[in-house]
């Protein structure tokens, strides 16, 4: 194994875990295997009881693709260690189940996924496990509902479709002294743009389908952390059978060694387009932590090393006006994910926030004229030319 302990971040995405194969091969390569062999019963044993780190079954994670990306993952995250899933939602399910049991409860801050709104909302509490969800403005309430029974409190930052900021350090704290642990979804920041463990959050979960796999052809998650913490996850993976494909993993270690410029790529396309929105006669609003004027501006500047390509705004009108503006792209597609090459938009209450109450999302800001996008990598002026084309009334 490559030593990258005190290497900058782009070097630890292309070296952290990788080994040279027997054959001099510079990177780790692809083990489709789901079991391996062993010269001995003694040699069997010593892996299975954790004697020996070495190849046994896939679904286990003993897959030497799989250990290879879960080195680089905690890596990149300052983790000591990082399990790999088949999808952020697996990393999450595994993650609250590990952590709570029936009667246990979570603290959930600011607008979250809504995957993982209603496996907090729906799923959870038919085990017994039952959420409070606090909006990000009445973080003043975090310690207060915060109980003997919390385990987790939960939140993404940046969040979507608002971009709020989530003071990481802060919460983390509060949640320190009261015994629960923090975990953040760090799917939309990447740790190019943050880093939550060192501002002290417990551990760190992400869809990998977005911005670490950033091309959108594959579909995984992770959870990085102590030691201790993962420990009981590794379980519940096994067991409920989450594991990544060694396909996806390899795929997935590929996407890791090009993360650092792709990100300060989405960061700076995303900066122009938010600015040239900004000043567009049509849109009444645009959320962007880079924005100056941005409620969350400081926060971000503080706990963030760049602003992310997720842009939201507001055209002026309703739902329909919004569609329209949408309709009207070319160059971006109309899909639901992020954080890939491709441009891709949403309108929020048709897609992410439809199953919430109108009321609801009142409360969040999100209106109906609202559409989010996700900067791709494609050319500025190509995609500053379609926005301003689709936005001609
Ligand atoms: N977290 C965030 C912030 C997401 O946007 C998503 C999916 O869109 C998820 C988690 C769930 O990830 P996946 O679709 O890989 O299960």
């Amino acid at each position: 194994m490559k030593k990258t302990g005190d290497l900058g971040l782009s070097s630890r995405c292309i070296h952290a875990g990788d080994t040279l194969d027997e054959r001099g091969g510079i990177f780790t390569p692809l083990y489709t295997h789901s079991t391996f062999a062993f010269p001995d019963t003694k040699s069997v044993l010593d892996v299975v009881q954790g004697r020996v780190q070495g190849s046994l079954y896939t679904r286990y994670g003993f897959n030497p693709t799989i250990q290879s990306l879960e080195t680089k993952l905690a890596a990149i995250e300052n983790g000591e260690a990082a399990w790999v899933f088949a999808s952020g939602m697996a990393a999450e399910s595994a993650t609250f189940l590990a952590h709570c049991k029936t009667g246990d409860h979570i603290v959930c801050i600011g607008d979250v996924y809504g995957g993982t709104y209603e496996l907090l909302a729906e799923n959870l509490p038919e085990l017994g496990i039952h959420t409070t969800f606090l909006l990000g403005s009445e973080l003043d309430r975090l310690e207060t509902s915060i109980t003997n029974n919390t385990r987790i409190v939960f939140f993404e930052t940046p969040t979507n479709p608002n971009m709020e900021v989530q003071d990481i350090a802060a919460i983390a704290a509060v949640a320190k002294q009261c015994g629960a642990i923090t975990v953040v979804d760090n799917t939309f920041a990447t740790p190019v743009n943050q880093q939550p463990l060192l501002l002290g959050a417990d551990l760190v979960v992400h869809s990998t389908t977005k911005y670490l796999g950033g091309h959108s052809d594959l579909t995984g998650g992770t959870v990085i952390g102590s030691s201790d913490l993962l420990a009981p996850i590794w379980n519940w993976r096994k067991n409920l059978g989450q594991m990544m494909a060694p396909e996806v993993a390899y795929l997935l270690a590929r996407s890791l060694r090009t993360l650092v410029v792709r990100v300060h790529a989405h960061n700076a396309a995303a900066q122009q387009l938010a600015e040239r929105l900004a000043s567009h006669p049509r849109i009444t609003k645009v959320n962007y932590p880079g924005f100056a004027n941005f409620a969350g501006h400081q926060l971000a500047k503080r706990q963030m090393n760049g602003f992310g390509g997720m842009i939201s705004f507001v055209v002026e009108g309703n739902a329909q006006d919004a569609a329209t503006v949408v309709d009207k792209l070319k160059l971006f597609s109309i899909a639901p994910s992020l954080g890939g090459v491709e441009s891709l938009v949403t309108q929020p209450i048709t897609t992410t926030h439809i199953n919430l109450a109108p009321e609801e999302r009142a409360k969040r800001g999100i209106v109906d004229s609202m559409i989010r996008i996700s900067v791709g990598l494609e050319d500025v002026e190509d995609l500053w030319a379609d926005l301003a084309q689709a936005l001609e009334t």
